[in-house]
């Protein structure tokens, strides 16, 4: 297990920044852990970020008791969002983990996404990908994974 200490902000960082009311938000919710706010360049209406309120880049940069409050609030800001009267039938979490994963701000957050029929978000499979691998397959990659997780 990496053991480091994780800066509680920094200060280019744009959401320390909107934590620390020092940049404009549109809070939609706020704990003593986390903060809720609306997406600058929404992807749909309603499209809202999670972040926890200490810096960390990356989601396995937060410490064990600060992941489950993320989760919780964007569980209230997704059941808000069905309650909302914005058009909301269902809502994707995302979370993009590293720049090939698409995070643009190096502070880990969740996007909570309304969603409707015909609303035209789609997510397509990799290159390569969309098809069932054999069970050798399969338990050949999990194992991969379980190995690296008794690291932790
Ligand atoms: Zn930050």
């Amino acid at each position: 297990m990496r053991a480091r200490s994780l800066p509680v902000s920094v200060p280019d960082c744009i959401f320390c920044r909107i934590v620390k009311r020092e940049a404009p938000a549109s809070i939609v919710y706020e704990d003593e852990t986390t903060l809720a706010f609306l997406d600058i360049r929404p992807m749909i209406t309603g499209h809202t970020l999670v972040i926890p309120k200490s810096h960390a880049a990356y989601l396995e940069d937060l410490s064990k008791d600060s992941s489950g409050p993320i989760l919780e609030t964007a569980r209230k800001v997704a059941a808000a969002l069905r309650r909302s009267g914005l058009p909301c039938e269902a809502v994707n979490l995302w979370l993009a983990n590293g720049k090939a994963a698409g995070q643009e701000v190096f502070h880990v957050h969740f996007h909570v996404l309304p969603r409707f029929g015909g609303d035209g978000f789609g997510i397509r499979a990799g290159r390569g990908y969309g098809r069932t691998p054999e069970r050798t397959e399969l338990d050949g990659t999990a194992e991969k994974i379980r190995r690296a997780l008794e690291d932790q």
